[in-house]
């Protein structure tokens, strides 16, 4: 399949060209510069790399909205965790399923989850058609941690390297929620299998724990997506940009629960590897990259406008992400992955077409044309291919009845 005959950006640091990709099995084949006859014609666009989504909790969706203006405790342990006690496993797929809808609306091909009933969240991802890093939120009291780690295992056996799509590591909750001991057996765990770990790190000023001795524990041999890092010591950049370390910047949900402004720039500086997420949509409330990009941008410029150029977001968003969870995408090339997103230049913001990759951090809605995951459309032109929305949209209704009449 040839598709374009539209502007062509290849990745954060090229500029667009007239052309096209040819996909074959889900991988490009080529990219071909100028005019060609494409089967599917898209001028009057351009095809970027899909965006990468390093840290959500896809179900909560379910609870957009339910808790504003609140301290981060009371958001999570007095509003937050009363109504997930009541998620069930099918409330969890359909949660899923409505969060992938959301992000392929806005040019994500994939997300890093960490969740329970997380086997839900697979089938929701296997249905609907992205890639995603899927993990279960670990955490422990006094060593009892209810199965959670034999969970996250059957969930690696069942699903890790399903389709290409679908990775599975492992989601100790923070340091805060995990005893040493559990740590270091989940890292262990991790680094036995070679799988990826996901955790929220330094996100309020109150954690008060030691990195080194995180690191010791065995993070440091393990590949680690770390969420938040608002507080993370910077004495430790150094020595982080050496080891398999992503931050996943979470600049609204910082914001929203009153958690800060990430150092994100000094830690770029110090060449430690920094990708974006949206978090859950109880703090954030939307899952919207291309709104978290310009966000990471501005909040950096406050104190030097010269900070973050377009180049540094678009590669935070898009390959340093794909990279952040295992998947050769973030760049159109031949044997890159078919992930990209479609633009429309008639929108209003778009104009002058000259600065498009300018517009593309600092003015777009983030409301693609479509995104294809793996060669396959999964939203196209306000329609989504994989599912049957009317049922999905059925199945939420009854949803919201259930848990807010
Ligand atoms: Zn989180």
């Amino acid at each position: 399949m040839i598709v374009g005959n539209c502007l062509i950006l290849k990745d954060y640091s090229s500029e667009p060209f007239l052309g096209a990709v040819e996909i074959e099995g889900g991988i490009i084949k080529r990219v071909i510069q100028g005019r060609v006859e494409a089967e599917l014609d898209l001028s009057g666009k351009i095809i970027v790399p899909a965006l990468f989504n390093t840290h959500t909790h896809a179900p909560m969706t379910l609870l957009r909205g339910i808790a504003e203006d609140l301290s981060f405790e009371d958001w999570l342990f007095s509003r937050v965790l009363s109504i997930e006690n009541r998620l069930t496993e099918k409330m969890v797929y359909y949660g899923t399923l409505l969060a992938q809808m959301e992000m392929a609306r806005h040019g994500i091909a994939g997300f890093v989850d960490m969740y329970f009933h997380e086997e839900w969240v697979a089938r929701a991802v296997r249905d609907f058609g992205m890639r995603a890093l899927l993990t279960r939120g670990l955490v422990d009291d006094q060593g009892d941690d209810g199965g959670r780690l034999d969970e996250n295992l059957k969930l690696y056996h069942k699903w890790n390297e399903l389709d290409g799509r679908i990775l599975v590591g492992f989601g100790p909750h923070s340091p805060y929620l995990c005893s040493k001991e559990y740590l270091r057996k989940i890292f262990d765990v991790a680094e036995f299998l070679d799988a990826p770990i996901t955790i929220h790190l330094y996100e309020t000023s109150k954690e008060n724990y030691s990195l080194t001795e995180l690191l010791k524990l065995g993070m440091e041999k393990v590949k680690t997506i770390a969420a938040h890092c608002v507080h993370l010591p910077k004495e430790s950049f150094d020595k982080l940009k050496d080891l398999p370390f992503f931050v996943s910047h979470n600049p609204t949900s910082n914001l929203k629960l009153g958690n800060g402004i990430a150092p994100i720039w000094e830690m770029i500086e110090h060449d430690v590897k920094v990708t974006l997420g949206t978090d859950g949509s109880a703090s954030n409330n939307s899952l919207n990259l291309f709104f978290e990009m310009r966000l990471a941008s501005l909040l950096q410029k406050m104190k030097d406008p010269r900070r973050m150029n377009v180049d540094t977001c678009l590669r935070m968003g898009t390959i340093e992400g794909a990279k952040a969870m295992g998947f050769k995408s973030g760049r159109l090339e031949e044997k890159w992955n078919a992930d990209l997103t479609v633009i429309d230049l008639k929108l209003p913001e778009m104009f002058p077409s000259k600065y498009l990759k300018n517009h593309l951090v600092h003015a777009f809605s983030g409301n693609v044309f479509a995104t294809m995951v793996a060669g396959r459309w999964v939203y196209y032109d306000g329609k989504y291919p994989t599912i049957d929305v009317k049922e999905v949209e059925r199945e939420l209704k009854k949803i919201e009845k259930e848990l807010y009449s």
